[in-house]
């Protein structure tokens, strides 16, 4: 549907291109957005603008971050010696709220995926090999999915040699499923029954 005013359909558009949002519900964002007071929508725009500018990945680890390192690479009561790798850095929130896991993290901001064009080059696996001095333990939680474990034995058969320990997570996720959806008990479970790869 149209309303043929030229700023309200960019104002659905835009909404409709968010995930998850169909076309009905991109109108209704939009005409409550229209609804709403002046001041609402700024505090809302802002606050869309003032993420995207003041966001950036850790240049450490590939967390999200305010300022140049994460709160989590920087903090002294982490466990220096272990790693968790993960495909997005949403992972880390959904891993860190559930209090099941005090080591550092990596992201690889995706996974490898050959249909798709994306190879080890595209991800972080570099900033991964140049961390691992002092590392005793890196945990694979990449995605139970057919990318998610070949990007696990891509990286299980690069660190193996170096003779540091590489895990993965058990498979306490329904297949398919992505971290982003799993509650804490699987998730604890799931770290519990990491096994050496
Ligand atoms: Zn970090």
């Amino acid at each position: 549907m149209q309303s043929f005013i030229k700023d309200i359909d960019l104002l659905i558009e835009a909404f409709a291109r968010l995930p998850g949002i169909g076309i009905k519900s991109a109108q209704r964002l939009a005409f409550h957005i229209l609804d709403s007071k002046q001041t609402e929508v700024e505090v809302f725009a802002n606050a869309l603008l003032n993420a995207k500018k003041n966001i950036r990945y850790c240049q450490i680890c590939g967390n999200l971050t305010d300022s140049s390192s994460c709160k989590i690479c920087l903090s002294p009561k982490r466990v220096k010696t272990q790693i968790m790798v993960l495909e997005q850095a949403k992972d880390v929130f959904v891993v860190e709220r559930s209090n099941v896991y005090n080591g550092l993290y990596h992201v690889l901001h995706g996974a490898i995926s050959p249909l798709d064009g994306v190879g080890p080059d595209d991800l972080s696996i570099k900033s991964l090999l140049a961390r691992l001095d002092n590392i005793k333990e890196v945990i694979l939680a990449t995605n139970p999915t057919v990318e998610g474990d070949a990007t696990a034995m891509y990286l299980a058969r690069l660190i193996n040699p170096l003779g540091i320990k590489v895990t993965r997570i058990a498979r306490g996720v329904p297949m398919g499923g992505d971290i982003e959806y799993v509650d804490q008990n699987t998730l604890e479970k799931a770290l519990e029954g990491r096994l050496i790869i």
